[in-house]
């Protein structure tokens, strides 16, 4: 007689995208004892986080959603923030991965008690799970400029993901501050509604324009229609993607006939000395690359001024430059970006033994192949450090990661294991690995950027997606310490 399967407890850090990717394929493999911590009081993430004015995806909506619940009817290329938002609460209601989110509830500690994991909320209360899985999304924590003055500023200031939809902007006089993917779609979407846009760049950014027209009627009925045809789309944008960044990942004609491109968007700039000032001093890629519908179209409008001198402080009427020049303002934006690498933090962990996790990551954060860390057993992360996250899919890489996660909690179920970490070993040689790859790729071409953590480490992946897909599908056991049940 075949041993029954074990049902596991698990925690689930986080509701955004990968929190709920892992729900919907946990729910699929019968598991149903798992319960989702979400701090506020819906889902989605960063997509219920981000709400500015010309929020989309820039990567392409048939490749940015979940193999298992592709949405025939996005209305774009490059769907709208709000239609995201509304997808994956959808997969969430549908799946019944909703049904398991305990909303308003932050977590504050995860403490390895008696042989499993202990998860206590900021309102005290604990509860015990077999496997902890942190999805608390990498640009969840605002960055907030360190302004002279800023406290000052006599109208309405916010960051980009805190915004204040209760501020009218029209025929006021607006303050950007940041010139990243947020501020470049801000900015596209504002100019012309507000009396004067106002964009204060520090570095200039590449920026690759292009269309985003609805799609027909009869693209979409073509797409539920023929679900072959539709899977054949997403292929199709992953192959596309895949190639895009494999060619400019590495040296090579492909990268720099792929960088030549990038520049040539330039040219959409007509006044020599705007272009002057919108042109970066590092190569194309090394930073995200901004993917917009409108950018240097926006900044050429009468009505938007592009600021580059340093700004020197903030005061009640507007941003002072250092050149002396008082740039009035009623409303301020701070599109200024977030910690990419907190991961997990300000949530406190402690392992076996008492090891933190701020102490296992003392010289900057570690994961083996991006999902485990050693002397934690029994957790797994989404989007950990060296994930691919440049202009790739998220959602490929948590689909990625969530079946890695997934065949080891099987074989928790199987009494094949009873708890699994990662060996030090196999996550030096990684790193060993990694770091012997990093420095031919884009991003190491001399730049700064949320790409880079602690002590210029890159925390990207330095090959191919495809690679990261067979990586995480491949794991070693002999990479992995386990226990048996007794
Ligand atoms: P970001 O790329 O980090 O850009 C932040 C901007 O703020 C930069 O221009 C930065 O200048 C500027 N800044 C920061 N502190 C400043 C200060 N004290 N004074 C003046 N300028 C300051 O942040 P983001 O634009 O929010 O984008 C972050 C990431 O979010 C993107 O790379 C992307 O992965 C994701 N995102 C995705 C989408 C999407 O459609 N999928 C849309 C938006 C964002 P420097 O360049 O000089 O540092």
């Amino acid at each position: 007689m075949r041993t029954p399967l074990r049902q596991p407890r698990i925690a689930i850090i986080g509701a955004g995208m990968s929190g709920i990717c892992l729900g919907a394929l946990l729910t699929d493999a019968g598991i149903e004892d798992f319960t989702l911590y979400e701090k506020a009081s819906s889902a989605g993430g960063t997509w219920r986080e981000n709400s500015y004015p010309g929020i989309a995806c820039d990567v392409p909506s048939r490749f940015y959603q979940y193999t298992f619940a592709r949405n025939p009817d996005w209305s774009r290329p490059m769907a709208p923030g709000a239609e995201i938002n509304a997808y994956f609460a959808k997969v969430a209601r549908d799946t019944g991965v909703h049904d398991r989110i305990q909303y308003g509830a932050e977590v504050a500690r995860i403490d390895w008690v008696d042989g499993r994991w202990s998860v206590t909320t900021t309102a005290g209360a604990s509860a015990a799970y077999d496997f902890v899985i942190s999805a608390t999304g990498i640009l969840h924590h605002p960055r907030y400029p360190d302004l002279d003055g800023l406290d000052t500023f006599a109208g309405p200031a916010f960051h980009s993901a805190r915004w204040d939809h209760a501020v009218p902007l029209e025929g006021r006089r607006i303050g950007v501050i940041g010139t990243g993917s947020t501020g470049a779609q801000i900015v596209t979407d504002l100019a012309g509604s507000s009396a004067e846009l106002v964009v204060f760049q520090r570095t200039p950014h590449w920026v690759m324009q292009m269309r985003n027209p609805e799609f027909s009627r009869l693209t979409r009925w073509l797409h539920r229609r023929f679900p072959r045809y539709d899977a054949l789309t997403y292929h199709g944008s992953r192959l596309f993607i895949e190639s895009f960044s494999s060619a400019l990942l590495r040296p090579g004609l492909a990268r720099r006939f792929g960088q030549w491109l990038i520049r040539r968007q330039l040219r959409r700039i007509e006044d020599p000395t705007l272009r002057a000032r919108l042109t970066p001093d590092f190569e194309p890629m090394c930073r995200r690359l901004i993917i917009s519908t409108g950018y240097y179209d926006a900044v050429q409008r009468d009505d938007v001024r592009v600021v580059t001198e340093a700004i020197d402080q903030v005061e009640p009427t507007g941003v002072r430059t250092a050149d002396g020049v008082l740039h009035e303002c009623d409303v301020l934006v701070l599109a200024t970006g977030f910690d990419s690498h907190a991961y997990l933090r300000p949530a406190a962990m402690t392992g076996p033994g008492g090891l933190t996790l701020d102490d296992a990551w003392a010289d900057g954060p570690r994961a083996y192949r991006t999902i485990a860390v050693p002397g934690f057993p029994n957790f797994f992360m989404f989007m950990g450090p060296n994930s691919p996250v440049g202009n790739y899919s998220l959602v490929a890489i948590a689909e990625a990661q969530a079946s890695a996660m997934l065949a080891w909690i099987e074989r928790w179920r199987r009494r094949e294991v009873d708890t699994v970490a990662p060996t030090t070993e196999a996550t030096d040689a990684f790193y060993r690995d990694v770091d012997a790859a990093m420095p031919a790729t884009v991003w190491a071409t001399g730049c700064t950027s949320w790409y880079v953590g602690q002590g210029g480490r890159v925390e990207l992946f330095p090959w191919a997606p495809k690679r990261f897909r067979s990586m995480l599908a491949a794991i070693d056991d002999d990479a992995f310490e386990t226990t048996t049940p007794a």
